[in-house]
């Protein structure tokens, strides 16, 4: 009798365990890199329910065995600055290893809106910002048109606003909060009649939600006043004074050839104690609205120094002049436009830089919306032999998914290979993975990205997006979840 007490106690302990090592998924014989922990090495990774279970030099089992040798197994990417949310840019995010594409540096108009559309229909995770910008254009009675995330200049863009004005944007940022956005985004260029003191109070109700501020600055010119360092100097400013966490957008386009100088402020910050963090993407064009603020007289010298014909429409590749500019910028069209204002000689030197996290700022029009990822892995990893493969891994996975931490706890459980984290995983060949997408051809996919898992969920294959397969779950925060 004791034995067989014994023998089903036994039995009772060791089922569980027994069934534990089944997986729904397995990826076998990949070099599993971790950023956070520095592991590098040749395993088996066991996918249970969304989440890594096990990482093993043993054989493990499951339902379904991926031969991944000679390939990297690697955290999925976190794009912290995506636009283009519709479906095809989604398929394109896959392709180049991305699974967490959020909309933060401006935010969405309407966050409930956002996350309703969403909601069972997103290949990967997704998430939004409370946007200040639609916020303003609400309070002076001029709500955006839907689809649309940047309002056209007019009064609601370039006015001041009255103290009573301000108070009902903080109103309305705080319902957006309440309803799941992950952080305040303020374009501050597209709102140029925002005070530096609408800015600070912005910082300080960021500040009192604990979310982070997610900010394009206010110009990129090389010239006193208003240039790219009294920009960047106003946002660590307000930082300082209210106490909120800063995430500085494309750094490489907020500061052109004063990038360097940019981002040793960002060092100097951080040497003193605060939270200020920083991104960029690997291409010498921006793109946005032509007929937004960022374009009101005076741009050219707040885009550092450019002319008419470095503004090119994208597809049709016609170069601008003073006649069309004026027709484009007056129209209510919101219609998308190159901006040829930088250089490779200040990318080479912002991607590589410790501080910078790779974002792409993806938009359809512009290739860094598809090729922002594979880019970097081809051109600074393989390529220059600038940034370690590691390194590459860091600036796209683990350092995003602890920035999304100030917003949201689960962030915590993505950008990392470990067991334990969600299986948001990229498989690629870092012998081939490179862009395709040109600013002739912007939404040819990358090619190199083997496999794609979000939450477990195999979306891309072999190579191709997976059809009929919506496994992207939102990613709200504190303030909406309530944790
Ligand atoms: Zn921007």
């Amino acid at each position: 009798m004791r034995k067989l007490i014994f023998f089903l106690s036994f039995l009772a302990v060791s089922s569980p365990i027994l069934s534990a090592q089944q997986y729904d998924l397995v990826l076998e014989g990949g070099r599993v890199m971790d950023p956070e922990t520095g592991l590098d090495a040749l395993r088996n990774v066991g996918i249970r329910d969304g989440k890594i279970v096990r990482i093993s030099s043993e054989a493990l089992s499951g339902r379904r065995v991926i031969h991944v040798g000679g390939l990297v197994v690697a955290p999925g990417f976190i794009d912290l600055h995506q636009h283009g949310q519709e479906m095809e840019s989604q398929r394109v995010k896959a392709l180049d290893g991305v699974t967490t594409a959020l909309e933060l540096e401006v935010g969405a108009p309407d966050v409930a809106q956002f996350l309703k559309a969403k909601e069972g229909h997103s290949l990967i995770h997704y998430g939004t910002s409370a946007s200040h910008a639609a916020a303003r254009a609400l309070v002076f009675g001029v709500p955006l048109p839907p689809g649309e995330i940047l309002p056209k200049t007019g009064p609601a863009t370039d006015q001041p606003a009255t103290p009573e004005q301000i108070m009902q944007i903080e109103q309305r940022l705080i319902s957006e909060l309440d309803a799941g956005g992950l952080a305040l985004g303020m374009g501050i260029q597209y709102t140029p009649g925002a005070t530096r003191l609408e800015v600070i109070d912005l910082f300080r109700l960021a500040a009192g939600r604990r979310v982070p501020v997610y900010t394009h600055v206010r110009s990129s010119s090389r010239v006193d006043p208003g240039s790219s360092i009294e920009s960047v100097s106003e946002v660590i400013g307000a930082s300082a004074i209210t106490g909120a966490s800063l995430h500085i957008v494309h750094i490489n386009s907020s500061c052109l050839r004063d990038a360097p100088e940019c981002l040793s402020m960002v060092a100097g910050a951080r040497a003193r104690g605060l939270d200020v963090t920083t991104e960029s993407y690997p291409y010498i064009a921006g793109m946005t609205f032509i007929n937004s603020a960022l374009f009101n007289p005076g741009w050219q010298e707040k885009e550092g120094g450019i002319s008419y014909s470095d503004l090119v429409l994208p597809n049709t590749g016609e170069h601008l002049t003073k006649e069309r500019f004026d027709e484009l910028h007056n129209s209510s069209a919101p219609r998308t436009v190159l901006i040829f204002s930088n250089s490779q000689e200040v990318l080479d030197k912002v991607i590589p830089n410790a501080l910078v996290m790779i974002a792409s700022d993806g938009i359809p029009g512009h290739p860094r919306n598809a090729g922002s990822y594979s880019r970097v892995l081809a051109q600074y990893v393989r390529e220059k032999g600038t940034i370690t493969l590691m390194d590459a891994l860091r600036k796209m996975s683990f350092m995003p998914a602890e920035m999304l931490e100030r917003s949201t706890s689960a962030a915590s459980q993505k950008g990392r290979l470990q067991e334990g984290a969600d299986a948001d995983i990229v498989v690629f060949d870092a012998a081939t993975i490179s862009d395709h997408a040109t600013f002739e051809k912007p939404m040819e996919p990358s090619v190199g990205v083997h496999y794609l898992l979000v939450a477990g969920t195999v979306v891309v294959n072999e190579g191709k997006i997976v059809p009929d397969v919506f496994p992207g779950r939102a990613l709200v925060g504190r303030s909406g979840s309530r944790d």
